[in-house]
């Protein structure tokens, strides 16, 4: 530790908190509101409820500042934007109508509009709604919630600090409205804005507030010199005002780059700033600039996106150099809590062994609080928490669970050839031809079939114990027949088995692999209602026995036509899971895929010609900095071809991509060398194939033709009609059809129609191909 002495006292705070209660009581009492069944008046009770004991918990646990404003019904991107009056046009009526149904509309929709689009909070797992804008917004302050919550807290007699979303980072996460053409900049409406947040920071001062936190973590992305401008702009605007309270302005998920000079030389009395994972550079960054002089700096030291407990000597470390660094210096989360569950001591089932390498919100809090004793007071405060951290921190090195020695000498032997497959892509085509007999335009679908109530039922009384496991095969193996039967009906060509048996794509391999924790009430906020219980990759990952083989030799044994094995890929189980943060992801991912390839071969030995590897998520996963994502990239995409490179020539090798925005991602694409990929592009009329060919991309293509996400049934002309533009890049030989995603969200009803009106379209269409050359 590089300083022990007494600093000026250090406040411990977090800039955000878990909003579902430790029974998720919010969602109870929203999707309750929703069916009608809980009033207005009752909602609103829960929800003070809720944010007074979580802000007692908090100070009781020894925080010195506790956050308010980040409490939200459903999302606070939503709320920023009732903040500022950004209400799109068909939602004002509603809005007028009623403020709180109002804002659900904004959500969800109703029967006779359609919510506002959601998106990824960053890097997150977190889903926001993104505001609409266009020339002609208009922005009015809308204060009330903002400052009806910092009564709430300072009523508690709390030192509490309301936290907003920046206005660059509002604006940067904005998109132009419907009626708004495409290139609109929603940055352009900076100065409109501005007056509107000096309007709102006023109030809170009046209401109490000493100091107002800003977030701005889309400056931590490449920004260009306009952007950074717009900033500078921004904070010299914001801490010009007279009738303001002291500026905090934050930024998480990775370093600043060229927008901590911006930042830290504007007229605002502090920053908070991650000093975790990728973001630890900016504390190199913050000595280069000279540091905050005279300001304070709010150290995001303990990880608010991981469950692992931190290493506190280390912390204390960086938070020792940044003393000398800044005026004074606090201690805190690197962003909100949000990202993590709310308890690790609720989690009675987890080996002792490992739960004493957990830390979820409350142990995080914790840290926070020692942390800034030991950084008030000297290491000599805190000699008992160093003494039962390190011993933690010893017991997940020397751990068999961590440190596996068979993963690590298979993961040590990987070779370069491994993650090759041993045919070039044309001897393996011609040979997947001559094997599989599939005709020109094959047709396919994705995976999964709708999951029915029946499925949800035997799940439940599965695990409840009304069923055993042999009924509950009984249900699945009936499912699969039925799932089967109807894709022969249909005339598909290579078939699946529809996934009956899958509660999640993540969870279900998690479950059946070594080194992979479950969670019992570990829940976190995917969007609005929604919450899920990620899995956590916790050890050395390995495969006790195949995993997927059992249900795909059944469907198999159902069919004379190929039924395809259905996997999820090595990126997407590291994305949707809760990773170790104690080896790079790259080893982590590299282990993952050995366990893979084991079962890709298990498949191929029952007879499966066909393996489709899941990774919607290689996209999502792309780090925050384009410096960084040529690394990402490697490894990832390594991980794939390491889980699929082991293969004969005439396996077929498929993946599966949701997400059309490719531009960033097509040579890793590429990379993946699979056989055949499919992708979403129904409501892009087919523009990823067409970009696909613009790069010369040389193997077989599935752009979707089907439209997952609506209840609407596309007839065979309308499939018919993307397949020709799909045509228009593809040539036939090496074109797919299928719809864009799987169709466990859908009805069968819907699926019946949309699936035969596709083999009808791809039947009309292939007849209507010109008679093949003779090739040899
Ligand atoms: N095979 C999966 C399914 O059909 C793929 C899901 C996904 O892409 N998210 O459900
Ligand atoms: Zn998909």
């Amino acid at each position: 530790m590089t300083s022990t002495s007494a600093a000026a006292t250090a406040r411990a705070t977090v800039h955000g908190y878990p909003r579902q209660g430790p029974g998720r009581e919010l969602k109870k009492a929203v999707e309750g509101y929703w069916k009608g069944t809980v009033t207005a008046g009752a909602l609103h009770d829960t929800a003070a409820g809720l944010r007074r004991s979580q802000w007692r918990q908090l100070a009781d646990a020894g925080l010195d500042e506790v956050p308010t404003g980040g409490f939200s019904y459903y999302d606070h991107v939503l709320d920023t934007s009732v903040m500022v009056g950004a209400i799109p046009a068909r939602h004002r009526a509603a809005v007028e109508a009623d403020a709180l149904d109002g804002y659900f509309a904004m959500a969800r929709g109703t029967r006779d509009v359609t919510p506002l689009e959601m998106t990824k909070w960053f890097d997150t797992n977190y889903h926001y709604l993104v505001p609409e804008l266009g020339p002609d917004t208009v922005f009015a302050a809308d204060p009330g919630k903002q400052t009806a919550e910092l009564r709430e807290a300072l009523a508690l007699g709390l030192a509490a600090r309301p936290v907003l979303v920046g206005p660059v980072t509002y604006l940067l996460l904005a998109k132009p409205g419907p009626e708004v053409p495409d290139d609109f900049d929603p940055l352009t409406l900076l100065d409109r804005l501005l007056p509107v947040y000096a309007e709102v920071l006023a109030a809170l001062r009046a209401a109490g507030a000493e100091w107002v936190q800003l977030d701005e973590p889309a400056l931590v992305q490449d920004r260009t010199p306009a952007v950074l401008n717009a900033a500078a702009r921004a904070y010299r605007e914001l801490g010009g005002a007279a009738d303001r309270p002291k500026l905090l302005v934050a930024s998480y998920f990775d370093r600043l780059g060229k927008a901590l000079p911006v930042l830290a030389k504007a007229p605002v009395e502090g920053l908070a700033l991650d000093f975790t994972g990728t973001a630890a550079g900016n504390l190199e960054d913050l000595a280069a600039v000279g540091g905050l002089p005279g300001k304070r700096l709010v150290a995001g030291v303990v990880n608010g996106r991981n469950v692992w407990i931190n290493d506190l000597g280390a912390s204390l470390t960086t938070l020792g150099t940044l003393l000398g660094l800044a005026g004074r210096v606090d201690v805190a989360s690197s962003c909100s809590l949000l990202h993590v569950p709310l308890d690790a001591a609720a989690e009675r089932d987890i080996d002792p062994q490992i739960a004493r390498w957990l830390a979820f919100a409350r142990q995080k809090t914790a840290e926070i609080v020692t942390l800034a004793r030991g950084l008030t007071h000297g290491t000599g405060a805190i000699t008992a928490e160093l003494a039962a951290n390190r011993a933690d921190l010893a017991s997940r090195t020397g751990s068999p669970l961590t440190h596996d020695p068979a993963v690590r000498a298979r993961a040590a032997a990987v070779t370069e050839a491994d993650g090759r497959r041993s045919a070039s892509y044309p001897e393996r085509s011609a040979a997947q031809r001559a094997h599989l007999g599939l005709p020109l335009l094959p047709t396919t679908t994705i995976g999964s079939f709708p999951q029915t109530g029946e499925l949800r039922t035997a799940r439940a009384e599965l695990r409840a114990g009304r069923i055993d496991g042999e009924a509950y095969d009984k249900r699945i193996a009936a499912e699969i027949q039925e799932v089967i039967a109807f894709q022969e009906r249909a005339g598909i060509d290579v078939l699946v088995h529809g996934e009956p048996e899958r509660n999640d794509m993540v969870q279900y391999f998690a479950e059946r692999l070594t080194g992979y924790l479950a969670t019992r009430h570990g829940w976190v906020q995917s969007y609005g209602t929604r919450y899920v219980r990620p899995p956590v990759l916790a050890g050395d990952i390995s495969r006790p026995e195949p995993m997927t083989v059992r249900w795909t030799r059944y469907a198999q044994s159902l069919t004379e036509r190929p039924v395809k094995g259905m996997l999820t890929g090595p990126v997407t189980m590291l994305a949707w899971s809760f990773v170790r943060d104690d080896q790079p992801r790259a080893e982590t991912a590299r282990q993952v895929a050995l366990a893979l390839r084991e079962e890709v071969k298990d498949l191929e030995t029952a007879g499966t010609s066909v393996i489709q590897v899941d990774e919607p998520a290689l996209r999502e996963t792309l780090p925050l900095r384009s410096a960084d994502r040529p690394e990402y990239l490697a490894w990832a995409t390594e991980a794939f071809r390491l889980a699929t490179g082991g293969v004969r020539p005439d396996t077929q090798i498929h993946t599966h991509m949701c997400y059309a925005e490719f531009g960033d991602i097509i040579r890793a694409i590429d990379d993946l060398d699979a056989d055949v990929i499919s992708l979403e592009a129904a409501r892009s009329h087919m523009q990823v194939a067409g970009e696909l060919a613009a790069v010369g991309y040389p193997r077989e293509v599935g752009p979707g033709v089907y439209d997952i996400h609506s209840p609407r049934i596309p007839d065979a002309a309308e499939a018919a009609g993307l397949l020709r533009r799909g045509l228009d890049a593809i040539p036939a030989e090496r074109l797919w059809v299928n719809p864009d995603c799987g169709l466990k969200t859908r009805g069968w009803a819907e699926v019946r129609a949309s699936l035969e009106n596709l083999v009808a379209a791809a039947r009309e269409v292939r007849d209507g191909l010109p008679a093949p050359t003779t090739e040899s």
